[in-house]
């Protein structure tokens, strides 16, 4: 596949914009370098780049697009709220209608407060749990991925309760000491953390099925619920980052799905159809820190604003049908059976974590429940896998630690060209 124009619009953009990138998980730095793809234009599953070249697109812009491109209930919720003026600084029906919709979905949000992203809701609910409870230090879970505020930066300790290292520059010592790492999946470094840090922790913040190092769900139907039972006997309130989550396996939490109820939620993506948001929200007594209620300060020009909230509602109403999710879930089994057997039949080490209609294909044998097990799958083997897809057509994001998510508007042609692609991509990988 020939891509002058993505050469010429890579090279103007890193003259202009840092690293060409407006996110660095954008650049293949992860997949052994190359110019990144300068797409134009997408409708339903498919992305076009700046040369004309047509993409199958799983990446679905990191998980926001579950309608494809262009669908018609965004576009038209789109045109409707800008030719109503999309700022007004006020309260707006559109915002309470929105919030009424996602406490009917997830009733565990009594109280919600929108925002503009998945970063600052994060970031917001570690700072209401910290009122809340007059505690200060978190814990987190090593290769989770709760956006780019100072204290979510830091990932990992070397044990399981030792204190973090700044692992971004620019973090300090200070923010960094607050934040406890432990591994998911392992309830005994969870036990231990607690009973190293429990009086000074406010908050375990959890993805409930991790997205960040791939796709990962808890190792059984008792874990979540564990998670939230560990924090509650010292004391701490649990955020579930359902950022990636919500909306994505059925229509609500994951939380439902594992029949838990943490204290916070903070969300993001899908619910804005593609338009910048985030939301926060849990219960009440514990929300009502934040201003002007309380003393936890949180605010935003654009948070809640008109366009985004008409359009994450049309998106919700759509996905409101169920059929659409066991679609979704089908179609995703279908393109795993094939990456299995193609994988088989030519004899590369695969090993598949797969959600409803999201999964992550891991070069390696050993089973990834973790986020060292997924640093050890072979990063070098999914660097070609990656460009050999794209070369095909197949747009996937470009780092071993992410995931496919099939859309409701793949057609079963389109999980079938994927198939096709994905045994000549294995084909080319065992020679
Ligand atoms: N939380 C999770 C689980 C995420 O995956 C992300 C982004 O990928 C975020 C938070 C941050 O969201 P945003 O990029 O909208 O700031």
């Amino acid at each position: 596949m020939e891509r002058p124009q993505s050469e010429v619009w890579f090279q103007r953009a890193q003259q202009v914009i840092l690293g060409g990138v407006n996110s660095p998980s954008r650049s293949y730095k992860s997949v052994g370098g190359g110019t990144p793809v300068v797409m134009v234009r997408g409708e339903g599953p498919y992305l076009y780049d700046v040369d004309g070249n047509r993409y199958i697109d799983y990446l679905a812009g990191y998980g926001p697009s579950i309608l494809g491109h262009a669908h018609p209930a965004i576009t038209r919720a789109i045109q409707e709220a800008a030719e109503d003026g999309v700022l007004y600084g006020t309260p707006t029906p559109y915002e309470v209608e929105f919030a009424e919709m996602l406490r009917a979905a997830i009733p565990d949000l009594e109280r919600i407060r929108f925002v503009n992203s998945g970063t600052e809701a994060v970031m917001t609910t570690v700072r209401v749990a910290r009122a809340y409870t007059g505690r200060t230090k978190v814990l987190k879970f090593a290769g989770c991925y709760h956006g780019h505020s100072d204290a979510m930066l830091v990932a990992a300790g070397s044990g399981p309760s030792s204190i973090g290292v700044p692992d971004s520059a620019g973090v300090t010592r200070n923010v960094a000491s607050e934040i406890v790492t432990v591994p998911f999946n392992h309830r005994d470094a969870l036990k231990q953390a607690l009973a190293a840090h429990g009086p000074e922790l406010a908050a375990v913040l959890v993805e409930p099925i991790v997205g960040n190092f791939g796709i990962v769900p808890p190792v059984d139907d008792r874990y979540l619920a564990d998670v939230i039972d560990l924090a509650h006997e010292v004391g701490a309130l649990v955020i579930f980052d359902e950022v990636i989550t919500a909306f994505r396996f059925h229509y609500g939490s994951a939380a439902q799905l594992y029949g838990v109820h943490p204290d916070l939620y903070a969300l993001g993506k899908i619910i804005g159809g593609g338009l910048p948001i985030g939301a926060y929200g849990g219960r009440r007594d514990i929300m009502e820190q934040v201003a002007p209620l309380g003393p936890a300060y949180q605010a935003g020009t654009m948070a809640g604003n008109p366009l985004s909230m008409r359009t994450g509602m049309a998106c919700l109403r759509v996905l409101s049908d169920p059929r659409l999710y066991d679609e979704m879930a089908r179609r995703a089994a279908v393109l795993v059976d094939a990456a299995e057997s193609a994988a088989r039949v030519n004899r590369i080490d695969i090993v598949v974590n797969r959600v409803g209609g999201a999964f992550t294909i891991y070069f390696g044998r050993e089973p990834v429940r973790d986020y060292d097990a997924a640093t050890r799958t072979d990063s070098r083997r999914f660097a070609r896998f990656f460009h050999l897809l794209s070369d095909r057509g197949i747009l996937i994001a470009p780092s071993k630690y992410e995931a496919w998510f099939v859309s409701v508007v793949h057609s079963d042609a389109d999980i079938e060209e994927t198939a096709e692609a994905l045994e000549a991509v294995f084909r080319d990988l065992a020679r």
